[in-house]
């Protein structure tokens, strides 16, 4: 850990009201601490010395899965080995990408007590779990006012939340309206299957019952893509109305012509943008047509 993080404070509010008063009265000073995996992983590259109290949030009764009739409801301190153990996500093919993420994150440790807002607001367009609910059309709850934003629009870039003074992450809520018949799946590729993802990717699709055709889309990539991660909707508009048995091998042609537009990988220690470019293509592919072989 760097020796310029010493935080003086450990607080452990016992109401979302504290909470927020706590983080009011702190300021850029305050963090909250949840698993602490993403904390411990800035902290010791030395950029959390102005950190004077973190907040642990375990008190606050905000770990639940609830399936709902038109939601799916994850409490913000929810750890990702619960949630991956969860029935209500297991059951349901529309809720698949989050388990393939969750299965796709290593290790077991990490997984134990990292949660799914902590994954949210590190903001970090490598991670996973972001990039799988994000294909869901997810929203974040926000308090202590029950403010609710889209996924997409909450994080900003790296590092970056829309989040106001007091404000916190109470729950990550998946709407399932838009998502009937629908089913999803994710993939990563990374350089060992313990490294940060080169490419990862998310689909949520669903079909016309009557003729298999693709109704819908959401396709989202992560990795090395940018400041976050990007939703692929030249290629979303290309694969509607397409019949997914019959026109597959006419995925990759969308694929190789589309994807320019939408994605430009950046170049870094782990590969070049050509390299990642090829890779999104490959695992853009084969993850859309998972989540439509589950549909
Ligand atoms: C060894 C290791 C391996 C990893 N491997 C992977 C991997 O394979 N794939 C992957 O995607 N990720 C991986 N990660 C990253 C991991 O997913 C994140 O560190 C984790 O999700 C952060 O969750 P946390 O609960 O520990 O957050 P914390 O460390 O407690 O917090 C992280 C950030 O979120 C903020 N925060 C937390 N909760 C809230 C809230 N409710 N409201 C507002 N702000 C909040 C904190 O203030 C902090 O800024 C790995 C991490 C480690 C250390």
């Amino acid at each position: 850990m760097s020796l310029f993080f010493k935080p003086k404070s450990y607080l452990v509010p016992k109401d979302e009201g504290e909470l927020s008063k706590i983080l009011k009265e702190y300021g850029e000073t305050a963090r909250i601490i949840a698993g602490g995996t993403g904390i411990y992983e800035i902290a010791h590259r030395g950029l959390l010395s102005d950190i004077e109290a973190l907040v642990d949030i375990r008190d606050l009764g905000l770990s639940y899965v609830k399936r709902e009739s038109a939601y799916l409801r994850i409490g913000a301190a929810t750890t990702m080995t619960t949630l991956f153990h969860s029935q209500e996500l297991k059951k349901e093919k529309k809720f698949q990408a989050i388990v393939d993420a969750l299965g796709a994150i290593q290790p077991l440790q990490v997984k134990n007590v990292a949660t799914i807002a902590g994954a949210v607001c590190t903001a970090l367009p490598f991670f996973d779990l972001p990039v799988a609910l994000l294909s869901l059309n997810a929203k974040v709850k926000t308090g202590p006012q029950d403010k609710t934003k889209a996924l997409s629009d909450f994080i900003k870039g790296y590092f970056a939340i829309d989040l106001e003074p007091g404000e916190f992450v109470s729950e990550i809520e998946i709407p399932t309206k838009d998502l009937e018949n629908s089913a999803s799946a994710f993939q990563k590729f990374a350089i060992t299957h313990d490294d940060w993802a080169l490419i990862n990717c998310g689909v949520s699709i669903s079909l016309d019952k009557g003729n298999n055709k693709v109704a819908n889309s959401t396709i989202i990539f992560g990795g090395g893509v940018g400041e976050k991660p990007v939703r692929a909707t030249s290629v979303e508009k290309a694969i509607e109305g397409m019949k997914i048995k019959e026109d597959e091998s006419k995925f990759k042609e969308i694929f190789e012509r589309e994807i320019q537009k939408d994605l430009e990988p950046i170049s870094d220690i782990r590969s070049s943008a050509e390299y990642r470019m090829r890779l999104a293509k490959v695992i853009g592919r084969r993850t859309l047509l998972q989540a439509a072989n589950r549909a």
